[in-house]
């Protein structure tokens, strides 16, 4: 058959899309009998096709099913999306601050990351710079290939290689979550959280200069950014921010991304970009669905082979 059903997702998923492995992860049945079905791929007349088969080799089960999966019509399907989409959304909102706590630190570094993100939220300075980055955002964020390219961007920036997303499908996922979540963070009634978001990404991309420069990796302008992001945090004086954030402003580097001459500042918001993306992208979205599952219903986890 052409189309199955992911438990996990709750929707309905292409062969195309998932990788054999795929089945297991994403717990795919059958949707009509709900049976575990697994993907098969096989070429024929030198076309590769690919299609979902049952595990069990019941030929009038088999053939039952595939005539009335043949029949769901693709409103039902999309249908079927959006409204799990919409519930996902509320789910990943109810757990968000905590999730981020939680994965994005070490026993060894909340307690100084608990100070850093107070003293950041003291300041009336960056939360109005926040005002100013939400309203960016907002004018881009309709353009999904655009947040898309820029996700990318991020992780190509945050890491070496992308191993910790299991499969290619894992990580469209993992970008079509961030996607539905950032979307819904510069909605009005989620300021907050987006604030919460912009907070971190300063924390972390403070951290990670912070390690490097002990092991002297920083780059001349790295070594200045580092040196102003430490000052704009320890002073409790607005004006003395104003003037430091003016300060990054005059000061010119050529962007090691695009060989162009910008300012420091404008360099500053392009690292919090990738790194409030990094935080999106590593949300263990999938976790958060297994755990509803496994609440929901304990005998799902254990449908599978
Ligand atoms: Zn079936």
């Amino acid at each position: 058959m052409k189309t199955a059903f992911s438990l996990l997702l709750q929707e309905y998923v292409d062969p195309f899309e998932l990788d054999y492995e795929d089945c297991r992860t994403f717990q795919i049945v059958c949707p009509v009998c709900k049976e575990p079905i697994f993907k098969v791929s096989r070429k024929i007349d030198d076309k590769a096709t690919d299609y979902f088969s049952h595990y069990r080799q019941d030929k009038t089960l088999n053939e039952q099913c595939e005539l009335r999966v043949n029949r769901i019509p693709t409103e039902r399907i999309e249908e079927t999306r959006s409204e799990s989409r919409n519930q996902k959304l509320v789910l990943f909102l109810g757990v968000f601050q905590d999730i981020i706590w939680e994965n994005e630190y070490s026993k060894t570094n909340i307690k100084k990351a608990k100070q850093r993100y107070f003293q950041l939220c003291r300041s009336r300075l960056f939360s109005s710079f926040n005002k100013y980055q939400l309203q960016n955002y907002r004018v881009i964020v309709k353009d999904k290939n655009e947040i898309l390219d820029m996700f990318k961007e991020s992780l190509e920036n945050l890491y070496e290689n992308l191993e910790d997303f299991k499969s290619n499908f894992a990580l469209n996922i993992q970008m079509e979550f961030a996607y539905d979540f950032f979307q819904h963070l510069l909605a009005g009634h989620s300021k907050a959280n987006f604030f919460f978001l912009l907070n971190h990404a300063y924390i972390l991309y403070l951290d990670k200069l912070e390690k490097e420069s002990k092991h002297s990796e920083l780059h001349t302008w790295e070594q200045v950014m580092f040196d102003y992001l430490c000052r704009f945090l320890k002073t409790q004086n607005e004006k003395k921010r104003m003037n430091l954030m003016n300060r990054m402003g005059e000061y010119k580097i050529i962007s090691p991304y695009t060989h162009e001459e910008i300012d420091l500042f404008i360099m500053f918001g392009s690292q919090l970009g990738y790194h409030a993306f990094g935080i999106l992208l590593r949300i263990p979205y999938l976790e958060i669905l297994q755990k509803q599952l496994k609440d929901r219903d304990p005998g799902t986890l254990h449908h599978h082979h």
